[in-house]
């Protein structure tokens, strides 16, 4: 029996993030947080690619600083030298509350590119080359990659939340002008609970067709199946996509 508890269950909930607990990739458990230095918080582990977040001393906006490498950077309004603000070297965990007040921030990938720190307070994905997307603005930057404009509040919301479990990465999906909440892995009792009329074969077909999709059959759902299908549900509409990967 897998455990399903999610963190709403813990009462550490995340609109984006509605999956059982074990599908997170940086969750830790209770452990004392480097940022607050409070003992038995719900943690999560920063990893390469993610950032610690410290007012500046000098003028009080907000320096990113690469969480994995410590050493001082500058502040991007007044460009005052700000040093590392954890005196640890190594993994740092981040208490729930941290990370919900901004004091650090995951880099996540998305269907419309990656996005940083930096990029949520742009209010601009980091794009894609040739992407091509309708109902969104976008701008072509010099490499030839389309960046899409999403509100920096949403993707705000993006980088602290935690990441899942993939085996070649996740990548968040949008609909209704949003980023959708990921809801976990899909199997075929999940297509079935899920389909409005009980029919999840042509739930399957709906939403597991078209360009990119592969040639897994929903009876290969049930045996051997060589993969995985992650979930999302969107927050206005309440409509489901997934996108599929394999090892
Ligand atoms: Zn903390
Ligand atoms: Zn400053
Ligand atoms: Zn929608």
């Amino acid at each position: 029996m897998q455990d399903n508890t999610t963190f709403r269950d813990l009462g550490i909930p995340f609109s984006l993030f509605d999956a059982p607990v074990r599908l997170a990739s940086s969750y830790t458990g209770k452990e004392r947080c480097d940022l607050c230095e409070k003992q038995d918080a719900h943690s999560f582990r920063l990893g390469i690619g993610d950032d610690i977040i410290a007012p500046c001393v000098a003028c009080g906006e907000p320096v990113a600083f690469d969480a994995d490498e410590p050493r001082p950077s500058h502040c991007s309004s007044c460009d005052t030298e700000a040093s590392f603000p954890v005196s640890k070297s190594g993994d740092i965990n981040v208490c729930y509350e941290c990370l919900r007040e901004g004091r650090a921030a995951f880099t996540q990938d998305t269907e419309f590119g990656m996005v940083r720190y930096e990029d949520a307070v742009r209010g601009l994905t980091h794009g894609v080359p040739g992407l091509s997307v309708s109902g969104y603005e976008t701008i072509l930057n010099e490499d030839g990659w389309r960046q899409v404009n999403v509100p920096s509040n949403i993707l705000l919301e993006l980088v602290r939340t935690p990441s899942f479990v993939t085996w070649q990465g996740e990548r968040w999906l949008f609909c209704c002008n949003d980023l959708m909440t990921y809801v976990g892995e899909w199997q075929q009792a999940d297509f079935s609970r899920q389909a409005k009329d009980g029919d999840g074969q042509a739930l399957f077909a709906q939403l597991c067709s078209g360009e990119g999709w592969t040639d897994w059959s929903w009876d290969s759902l049930r045996t051997d199946f060589p993969g995985v299908i992650y979930a999302f549900r969107c927050r206005t509409c309440e409509t489901h996509r997934v996108y599929w990967d394999c090892d």
